[in-house]
């Protein structure tokens, strides 16, 4: 996209700054992902910000998974989500990073602590630590271990790394000030004990450092120069800025804050979406639906797509929620230069044109010059571009006497300013083709109509109609060329809460007295009508897709062959987004 004005957000201004000062030559910058699930579209923000500055700058920027919690993490989450960095068109520099690489310097750096009088061994249970911090006019209390000696704290953290403890009987706390007035200054605890596997470094360890400690400590071993996160860390940046001080890094990294981001019917937790996996809400982390990279690869948003959006949204450190049709406009603009045509019919009624064989044999005597097309065994096969701009090649189209034409372009009572066919205007132009003439419809018991009966004016292959106007184009497919399809229609797959009905919220409740919060979170938020599978009838082109080609389906929507299911005998295809734009 080539209208967007040049970025100038406060990271980059402060980068931009801080190398013009000399204050570094150059910069580097990381993405660090806990890997315990997959990557969502907040985490896009993310990784086109870091690793954005960081192509912009000529620096580099490290992809570290920051894993210290084995619990909650696993390999596949780990593969999936270097497979989505590279997917969206990132390069990390040199290998990956994990944090558990570093667990011995981690823990070399706590025994420092501790011999410095930074940190000491809490014997409490986790509830009292948590009540003795205080907050909220509660004032705090210090654990009695806070002021024993060093060498029984030293012997104390080597009794919890050789396991002589059980999970929950002792911590490590930085020794800091228990009255401070950010509560996360309040001796936060760095190590923990948990006797589980980890998916890196197996049972080598059965203490593991918290966050708040591994991260900053990590960053400033990897001499990153701009440590970039969201809002929510803010106040976590003293306890950062002491930690690296403490520990004494020549270059200390900085803590860069801004605002995550939120759109609306979207998901951005990674905890609520493991929800919807394990709930069988949707078939995997890459269901279309999901807001998760893998989820919008295989509902055919374009990576390109993606970093587009990302650009125009910018980066401040103000909240708020981004309207999701501005994703849809993204989206849409790259498959609009991109995304080849096609015909399909989502809803098929069937036309059978009368003088489909007196007329089609005209068709050589036309102007060659507007029309390309062979008559080949009473199949008019017509050429077309697969893309009116691009240059990617033609296809060929077959026609033939009976076609499929969407129920929705005929009406036997037209409602006002309807401009396709019924008996009043019994006359339109089939795309790509000749003008055709509805002459009869046919109905069932129901009075629905099941069939029309047409003729085509031999004359306007390539040409205008003679002594009248024809308004309107609709699409179409042979009925005995096409080939059936399953096509996905989508809707969002959550509701906002404005869009929930008190009833709705009460009856999921009473159905389901024992789930939790979260349970009952997912099971009235998601909506019902999120897709709608129907069998559609596609151009022969389309069917022969490879999984993930995008199309635009014209007058429909754009569409991607699913990458999992299609087959060129068994077409699938996703909706990827509708046509036009509601965004302004
Ligand atoms: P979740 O709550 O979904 O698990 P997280 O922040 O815990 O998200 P991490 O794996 O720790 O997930 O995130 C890696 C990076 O992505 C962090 O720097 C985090 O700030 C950033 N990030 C996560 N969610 C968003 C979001 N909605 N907008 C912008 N950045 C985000
Ligand atoms: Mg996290």
């Amino acid at each position: 996209m080539t209208d967007l004005p040049e970025k100038n957000d406060f990271i980059r201004q402060i980068i931009r700054d801080d190398l013009a000062s000399g204050k570094h030559d150059s910069i580097l910058t990381r993405f660090p992902p806990e890997p315990n699930g997959y990557l969502h579209i907040g985490h896009v923000k993310s990784i086109c910000l870091n690793f954005g500055v960081a192509q912009e700058f000529n620096g580099a920027c490290n992809l570290r998974f920051d894993d210290t919690n084995p619990i909650a993490e696993n390999q596949d989450y780990v593969d999936s989500i270097k497979a989505d960095v590279a997917w969206l068109g990132f390069d990390w520099a040199a290998e990956v990073r994990y944090t558990s690489h570093y667990f011995d310097k981690l823990y070399q750096w706590a025994v420092k602590l501790i011999k410095q009088g930074d940190a000491y061994v809490d014997l409490q249970t986790p509830d009292e630590i948590r009540e003795h911090r205080g907050g909220f006019g509660k004032p705090s209390v210090e654990s009695p271990q806070r002021n024993v000696s060093i060498d029984e704290n030293l012997s104390r953290f080597d009794d919890m790394k050789n396991g002589k403890y059980k999970e929950g009987e002792a911590v490590l706390r930085a020794k800091i000030d228990m009255n401070h007035t950010n509560i996360n200054m309040r001796d936060p605890v760095i190590y923990r004990i948990m006797h589980a596997n980890h998916h890196q470094t197996g049972d080598t360890w059965c203490i593991y450092p918290m966050y708040d400690y591994a991260h900053p400590l990590s960053d400033a071993h990897e001499g990153i120069t701009h440590s970039i996160c969201t809002l929510e860390f803010e106040d976590h940046r003293p306890f950062y800025d002491w930690l690296v001080e403490k520990v004494g890094f020549d270059v200390p990294p900085r803590q860069y804050e801004f605002s995550r981001l939120n759109i609306d019917h979207t998901l951005t937790s990674k905890r609520k979406l493991k929800r919807l996996v394990d709930m069988g809400v949707v078939s995997g982390w890459d269901d279309p639906r999901m807001p998760t990279i893998a989820g919008m690869r295989r509902r055919g948003y374009p990576a390109e797509g993606l970093r587009d959006f990302c650009e125009r949204i910018g980066v401040s450190k103000a909240d708020g929620v981004v309207d999701f049709r501005q994703l849809e406009f993204s989206i849409r603009s790259v498959l609009e230069n991109t995304a080849n045509r096609g015909m399909a019919v989502l809803n098929p009624l069937k036309v059978t044109i009368k003088n489909f064989d007196e007329a089609v044999v005209d068709f050589e005597k036309l102007k060659k010059d507007t029309v390309k097309a062979r008559l080949d065994d009473g199949v008019l096969w017509l050429t077309q571009p697969k893309h009116p701009q691009a240059d990617h090649g033609e296809r060929e189209i077959p026609f033939t006497r009976t076609i499929y034409i969407d129920k929705s372009d005929f009406k036997i009572t037209p409602p006002n300013g309807y401009k396709r066919l019924s008996p009043q205007n019994p006359e339109i132009r089939l795309r790509n083709s000749y003008v055709l003439k509805v002459e009869e419809y046919i109905t069932d018991d129901a009075g629905e109509v099941v069939e029309l009966i047409a003729s085509i004016d031999p004359k306007t292959l390539g040409n205008n109609p003679e002594g009248r106007k024809v308004k309107g184009v609709i699409h179409w497919v042979s009925a005995s060329h096409g080939v059936p399809a399953t096509v996905r229609l989508y809707e969002h797959l959550l509701l906002e809460d404005d869009e929930i009905s008190d009833e709705h919220f009460a009856s999921i409740k009473t159905a389901n007295p024992d789930a939790d919060d979260d349970a009952l979170w997912v099971l009235t938020h998601v909506n019902p009508n999120s897709i709608k599978v129907i069998n559609a009838i596609v151009e022969p082109s389309l069917a022969q897709a490879q999984g993930d080609d995008k199309f635009q389906f014209e007058r429909e929507s754009y569409f991607v062959a699913d990458s999992v299911e299609h087959s060129t005998d068994k077409p699938v295809f996703n909706q990827i987004v509708g046509l036009k734009d509601g965004f302004k």
